[in-house]
Formats: structure tokens, sequence, C-alpha cells
């Protein structure tokens, strides 16, 4: 099957169907864009499980999504959309790039969840933008952008009901929007450890992809408690 697309921690292939496409999990983890690279076994069956339940869950709360179904333990079938080179980052708690530009102390709760723009190029690092960048860039339309604010907030006071049942705190998180070609909208990308800061309730304990980023110990392990707390499963 003709492989579409591959980046860092997916691959997606083509199907006979038009509007189908597969998307593969890898077992691959990097991190500062590329600069450390690690084969680690079982990450992609967690992720494709974990992705999968949040979509599920998104869905069943009338969010649109590019989802269609879990076909294997690291496989998914999704909807083939333009992906909308924006990363929209919705943030709760103070933490990551946030705390390093602001000088903030990592941890403190936000009064009001923030929403940040950055521009998806590998060569610049993804780089914070505004609206009027965005506008510039051309890359997305004014009533698109309105219209990722309020779906990703929407999608945040979706996952932080989840993880509240879960004892978990969603620090926070980044999405990524797809069109079809008759303009719909569509959640696209993943919603996994990879994408968003999980830490335990209680003891703070990071869960999630800083684990590898900063050599905190198993991701495996993490995301492991992860997909136990939200219900999940790795295997159906
Ligand atoms: P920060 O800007 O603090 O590095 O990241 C904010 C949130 O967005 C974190 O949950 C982080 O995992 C996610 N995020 C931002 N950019 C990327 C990216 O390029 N790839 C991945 N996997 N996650 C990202």
């Amino acid at each position: 099957m003709t492989l579409l697309y591959e980046g860092k921690a997916k691959q997606l292939f083509m199907t006979d169907d038009d509007k189908v496409l597969r998307l593969v999990y890898k077992n691959d983890a990097t991190a500062f864009n590329g600069e450390k690279h690690d084969v680690l076994q079982g990450k992609g069956e967690l992720n494709n499980a974990i992705s999968v339940l949040f979509f599920e869950v998104l869905e069943a709360e009338g969010v649109q999504t590019h989802f269609i179904k879990k076909i294997s333990d690291t496989e998914q079938l999704v909807r083939p959309t333009r992906i909308i080179p924006i990363e929209v980052v919705v943030r709760n708690i103070t933490a990551g790039s946030l705390a390093r530009r602001l000088g903030w102390e990592e941890g403190k709760s936000l009064p009001e969840p923030i929403v940040e723009w950055y521009y998806k190029d590998d060569a610049l690092g993804d780089p914070l933008v505004n609206d009027d960048h965005i506008a510039a860039l051309g890359v997305a339309k004014t009533e698109e952008l309105e219209e990722m604010r309020m779906r990703a907030l929407h999608v945040n006071k979706i996952l932080l009901d989840l993880c509240h049942k879960a004892n978990l705190l969603l620090v926070d998180f980044k999405l990524e929007f797809g069109v079809l070609e008759d303009g719909t909208l569509l959640l696209a990308d993943e919603v996994s450890p990879d994408t968003c800061r999980f830490w335990d309730a209680k003891t703070k304990e990071k869960l999630d992809k800083d684990i590898y980023r900063y050599g905190l110990g198993s991701l495996q392990a993490g995301y492991e408690n992860i997909l136990s707390r939200i219900g999940g499963v790795v295997h159906d």
C-alpha cells in the first residue's frame, strides 16, 4: 500500500477506498526536534490505544474528528484531510515552553486556559505565531482560526473532565486540524501522551513524553499508567 506520509511517530498509508487512510503508530520516540531519537518497544500500541479512546470519547461528545476505527494494536483508519499547518496548544497549568518563555515556575494553575498557535515547520522549529502572522502566511482563514480556538477549548473541557475522573492533571496539549474537500473542519492527528502533558493529580508525577524528553524513567510505564486509568486496553 502506498505510503503517503511518514512522520516521527506515525505513518499514513492509502487504502483501496479514497475516503479512508490507514494510520500506523510506530515505536519511535523523538524529542527536541528530532535531536533525541530512540525506538521503544510497545510505544506504538500504547499511543494507538490511548488516542483511540480519546477520539471515541470526543466523537461521543460531538467533536468531529478524522477517526474512523481501530483495526489492530498499532493501526487505525482515518479520513483524509488537508492538514492546516498550525499546531493549536491549549494550556491549563504552566509547563514547558510557556514556563521558559515567561520565566514562570512550572505547575501553576492558569486562571483561564491559554490557547497558542505554532506554525508547523521543522526547519524553523515550529515558531509561536499570532493571528496576524497566520494571515500573512496565508495558511488558515480568520474564521478557521476562530473555529479551531472554539473546538480546542471544547476538547479541553471534555479531556479535563475525563482526566479529573482518572486522577490526572491535564497540563497542556497540542491539536492539529484538517479540512475535508467541502471545507468541514475535523480534529486530526492524535491525542496521546506524545502530544499532551499528564501529571498524577496527587504526586504531580509526569506520565507523558516528558519522561522521555528529560530521562525521567520508563515512558512505557507512564503511558500504561495513563491507559489503565482512563479505562483503555492495548489488545481488544
Ligand atoms: P511546549 O510548547 O510546552 O513544548 O508544548 C506544549 C504541549 O504541546 C505539550 O503537551 C507538548 O507535548 C505539545 N506539543 C507541542 N509541540 C509539539 C510537537 O511538535 N510534537 C508533539 N508531539 N507535541 C507537541
